[in-house]
Parts: structure tokens; sequence; C-alpha cells
């Protein structure tokens, strides 16, 4: 039962009629046979086709021992006629994407030597390895390239040749098969064993953009777009640039710039205010209050640089030093430092005294108490932490 494959004759047959051959019950629904078929099953790293067949929705098309099986979740009365069709804006994106992949396979074949070792096509998205490293000058080549390959708008021939004419054809491939091989061809461009479809001339493609490349198993995988993927991909861009352009008042091709020089800004900004934060903490030193073997400080504002600078200052001038920052409202945090106490006992005394909750290592803890400041003060006036 070999079902005729429509999109090996012709890669545009969107609708079609067929005959129910047989339809058995699997895992999670329905297996359909039919006598022909336009739906491309997943492979070559290209997914399945998507569609209906007689009205039933079409999740999945699978090769499995060389037959065509289509999974639906709706079962389809063996013997009947049935129309069918399939998710063509689906299929024309990836049949774009997949012949802009061959084209710079070919270009980097040809330029550089190197193998397509991997070939990826999610949607919207075309990943490709190379067995050997390119840097992004010799990616623009590439580009440059595959683009005059498209606006030659060269044809592409999809053919079976015979074992004995096989022999006589020089073409990339990642198996090694001899019987039944599929060539792509892509005038002037390309020769490549595959079994997807693809579109019919070059042009079609409309324009190829290498996106991003990575170091990837000693050699490079490419991030690429073709088509109207990479018209999609384009307008997003654009969209950013656009909106960043207004947000700095900057010409779009000055934009990378004018981030670098805010960046800048910014961390200047950081360090000022960094250096800033600490001159107020040395000047509040002064203001440390002590009682018994505590010294203490209750402020407002500080962070937690500025409460580790007074704390680590007053840890040389008494047993232990305490610094609280916040308000009655919203509470305060602390950090205590000591060079003799055993802070996580101390920790476990403010938590439970001040209603708190936090802990540290052996010479420093921090934490936050919910009480007001009277509490604090009343706290530190009476308490033992020797004892
Ligand atoms: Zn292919």
């Amino acid at each position: 039962m070999k079902t005729i494959r429509l999109y090996y004759e012709n890669a545009y047959v969107k609708e079609f009629d067929a005959t129910v051959l047989s339809c058995v019950t699997v895992k999670n629904g329905y297996e359909i046979l039919l006598d022909k078929t336009a739906f491309f099953p997943e492979g070559g790293g290209q997914k399945s086709d998507e569609g209906f067949i007689g009205g039933v929705a079409v999740a999945d098309v699978q090769e499995v021992n060389g037959e065509i099986c289509h999974y639906t979740t709706e079962p389809l009365e063996e013997g009947v006629a049935v129309s069918c069709s399939i998710d063509w804006n689906k299929r024309f994106l990836r049949m774009q994407n997949h012949s802009g992949e061959h084209i710079v396979s070919g270009v980097v074949h040809s330029l550089f030597g190197y193998d397509n070792v991997g070939f990826h096509m999610d949607e919207g998205l075309v990943t490709v390895d190379f067995n050997g490293e390119l840097t992004r000058e010799q990616l623009d080549m590439v580009e440059d390239k595959a683009n005059e390959a498209i606006y030659a708008d060269y044809k592409i021939n999809c053919f079976f040749p015979s074992a004995d004419e096989l022999d006589k054809y020089d073409y990339r491939s990642k198996l090694d098969l001899t019987e039944n091989v599929r060539l792509v061809e892509i005038e002037n461009t390309d020769l490549c064993a595959c079994c997807a479809p693809h579109v019919k001339s070059t042009g079609e493609i409309g324009i190829v953009k290498i996106l991003d490349f990575m170091r990837h198993r000693g050699g490079v995988r490419i991030v690429m777009k073709s088509g109207y993927d990479a018209l999609l991909d384009y307008r997003e861009k654009y969209r950013n640039v656009y909106e960043i352009s207004g947000l700095l008042s900057a010409k779009q091709e000055c934009v990378a710039e004018y981030v670098k020089r805010l960046m800048d800004e910014t961390d200047a900004i950081k360090r000022q205010f960094y250096q800033f934060r600490l001159s107020v903490a040395q000047r509040d030193k002064e203001s440390l209050k002590y009682t018994n073997d505590i010294s203490y400080l209750i402020t407002d504002g500080y962070d937690a640089d500025m409460m580790r600078e007074v704390a680590n200052y007053g840890a040389e001038k008494s047993a232990i030093c305490i610094v609280f920052s916040g308000d009655d409202e919203i509470g305060y945090s602390y950090i205590a430092c000591s060079l003799s106490y055993d802070m996580k006992k101390v920790a476990a005394h403010i938590n439970k005294t001040l209603n708190g909750r936090g802990g540290g290592r052996d010479t420093m803890i921090q934490g936050k108490v919910a009480v007001d400041k009277s509490s604090i003060v009343a706290f530190l006036n009476s308490v033992d932490f020797n004892g």
C-alpha cells in the first residue's frame, strides 16, 4: 500500500481529493492512510504539514516503514473520498526557510569547504551547524552571495536520479544513501540530497538573513531566517529601534552608541552615589550611641553597604555594634557585627524579642524587626548578649 506523494510531483498542491485506504486506532487518536497525499511527513529537519482530511484536523504526519501516516483525533471511514487541504501559510514559510538554508549551506560549502552537519527548523527560526568556524565578516560574505542567488531568481529542480546517474553527481548529503536519493538542485548554487518540498525558484525566498552565530562542536552554529519570517523579524526589530531612537532622541543608526554612553554615565553616577553613601555613613559613625558593651545607631534611608560600614566600625569600638534603619511604620532592617560574640545566638535573641527574622555568619548578621524605635532602645538598654 503505497501512497502517491503529491508533494514530490508538485510542492504547490494546497488542496486535493483522496480516498481513505485505512483508519486504525492508535494511542491518542487515529492513524490514516490515503491513496495520495500532499501532506509532507516530518523529515530532513522540517516539521510535518498540518491541515484537514475530510474536515478532520491533522495534527501530525510521519513516514513509518515507507507509509505516510496522518494522525488525527477523529476517525474517518475507510473507502470514502475526502477533500483535503494543507495549512499553506505554514508550509510556504517552511519552503522559503528550507530553500534559503540550502542556498546558505551551498555557498558556505563552495566558499569555505565546510559541510552542513546539523539543521533544525522551528517555527520562524532556522539553525544550521557547519564543521568549521566562520567569522562575522565571512558570514556577511555568505549572506551577500546567498542574496545574490535570490535576486538572480535561479530555478530549483527536485528529481530522483537512477543509481548510475547518481554516481555522476557531486552533491551534498548527510546520509550515505544509494537508492531513491532525491536531489534538490539550485541552479549555479547548490546540489543537495533532500526529501522536503522546496520553492520553485530562488526569487520566491525574497531574502536570507543570518542573525546570529556561535561556536559549536569545533565549528559554528548559525541562526538564520528567510522570506516572510525575515520580514517579520525586520518589522519587529525596526519597531524596537524606532522606539529606542525616539526615547533617546538619537538617530536610528546611532542608538547603540547612545545606549553605551548612557550606560557609562549610569556607571559613573552609581560610583558617585556609592561614594556619597559611604561619606554619609562615615559622618554618622560619630552619632553611634553606647550602652554597656553595645554600640548602636537607629537611622533611616540606609542601605546594606552603609549599615555594614557603620557596624564594622562600631564593632571595633565596642563588643557588638547594631545598626537599624527604617521607621515605625515599615519596621527596621538591621545589621550587627561583633568580633567576640556568638552572632547566631545574638540573631536568635533579637528575632525573638523584637519580632524579627534574619541570621548570618559568625561575625555578622542581618535581618528585619517589626517593632517601633522606643522598643528597640528599651531592648538595647536592658539586653545582655553575654548572658
Ligand atoms: Zn533539505
